[in-house]
C-alpha cells in the first residue's frame, strides 16, 4: 500500500482512455472525426481544419470544447457521438479490469466522465462492469453542460460526497484534463497508463490501481 493513500475512501474514475489504453488507432480514428466536424462547420480544407483545431486544443484541453469553440453544432459536439461509434467497436470484456474492481470492494467508486450517458452505460457493459459497482455516474455533458477540465463536475461530485478532498483519489489518463483541476480542489491524483510529474502517483496499467490501495 502507499502510505499517503491511506485516507483515500473514494476512487474517481475518468472513463475513457482510462478503463481501457487508448491505443494510436482509436485515437487517430477519433481525431479524424473531429476535424471531419470543424471542416464541415467552417468550410475549411483538411489542412485549415487541422491548424484551427490545434490551436484551439492548446487553450482548451479538450476536443469536445475545441470542437464547440471552433463553431461545431453545441449538441452534436457534446453528444459523443463522433467519438463513441469509434470507441464502442474497440471496446472488449476485460476479465483483469472486473478482478481489479473486485479487489477494491471496499472504497465507493464513482465515474466522472465527459461522455454522455447512454453511452457510457453502453461502454461499461462491453468492458463487463456492472453499473451497480459504481455509486454515482456522473455524465458531465448531459449532466451540467460542463467539461473537464473545468472545476464544476469536480465541485458537483466533491458535493455529492459530502467527504473532504484528501478523502478522494481521482484517477484518469490525462494530467490537464483529470487530475489537475481535481488536485487544484485538494484531491489526491493518480495517472494511468502513462506517466506525470503533476500527479501524486503514475502506473504503468490500470490494474496497478489496486496495489497502490491494499495493504500488502
Ligand atoms: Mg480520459
Amino acid at each position: 500500500m502507499n502510505n499517503q493513500f491511506k485516507d483515500i475512501k473514494v476512487l474517481v474514475w475518468d472513463l475513457d482512455g482510462t478503463l481501457y489504453k487508448n491505443t494510436l488507432t482509436l485515437s487517430g480514428a477519433i481525431h479524424a472525426n473531429a476535424i471531419k466536424a470543424v471542416k464541415k462547420a467552417n468550410s475549411l480544407s483538411d489542412e485549415e481544419a487541422e491548424q484551427l483545431f490545434q490551436q484551439t486544443y492548446k487553450q482548451l484541453a479538450s476536443s469536445t470544447q475545441t470542437m464547440i469553440h471552433c463553431g461545431v453544432d453545441r449538441a452534436y459536439a457534446l453528444s459523443g457521438k463522433w467519438y463513441a461509434e469509434v470507441q464502442l467497436k474497440h471496446l472488449q470484456h476485460n476479465q483483469r479490469l472486473i478482478n481489479m474492481f473486485d479487489r477494491l470492494k471496499p472504497w465507493r467508486h464513482i465515474i466522472n466522465t465527459n461522455g454522455a450517458n447512454l453511452v457510457t452505460q453502453k461502454k461499461l457493459r462491453l468492458l463487463g462492469l456492472s453499473a451497480d459497482i459504481f455509486a454515482k455516474i456522473f455524465t458531465n455533458a448531459d449532466m451540467f453542460g460542463k467539461l473537464k477540465p473545468d472545476l464544476m463536475p469536480f465541485k458537483a461530485m466533491l458535493d455529492y460526497t459530502g467527504l473532504s478532498a484528501e478523502q478522494h483519489l481521482m484517477i484518469g489518463d490525462r494530467p490537464e484534463t483529470d487530475l489537475l483541476p481535481a488536485k487544484k480542489l485538494g484531491m489526491k491524483t493518480c495517472l494511468v497508463w502513462g506517466e506525470s510529474a503533476e500527479a501524486d502517483v503514475s502506473v504503468k496499467t490500470v490494474y496497478e490501481v489496486s496495489d497502490l490501495l491494499m495493504a500488502d
